[in-house]
């Protein structure tokens, strides 16, 4: 059995290999357009609790959008670390906007 990740240590990429150890395959069978509904749909979630004042529930919807996003990722082959890096952490990151 995987040892339990510890939060101060768990990195982007760990958790995205994560994902994808658990959920890889039923992932792929479900496929990017109905992938991104569920993700899409978690969006939503997060944006009830962003005006509310529920902070667990609020972590929780965080948690479930980078989990989606990761899946979204997973399927398209893209690795989330690497392409942050490539974008936000390089020698010219974007200034000002995204
Ligand atoms: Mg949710």
């Amino acid at each position: 059995m995987m040892p339990a990740m510890d939060p101060r240590t768990l990195t982007l990429r760990a958790f995205q290999k994560h994902i994808f150890d658990r959920y890889e395959k039923v992932d792929r069978r479900r496929g990017t357009p109905k992938t991104f509904l569920w993700f899409i749909e978690e969006i939503g979630e997060l944006a009830t609790a962003l005006h509310g004042d529920d902070h667990a529930n609020l972590q929780e919807e965080f948690a479930d959008v980078l989990a989606w996003l990761c899946t979204l990722a997973n399927i398209n082959n893209v690795d989330l670390a690497d392409a942050v890096a490539k974008k936000y952490l390089g020698p010219k990151p974007p200034k000002g906007h995204k």
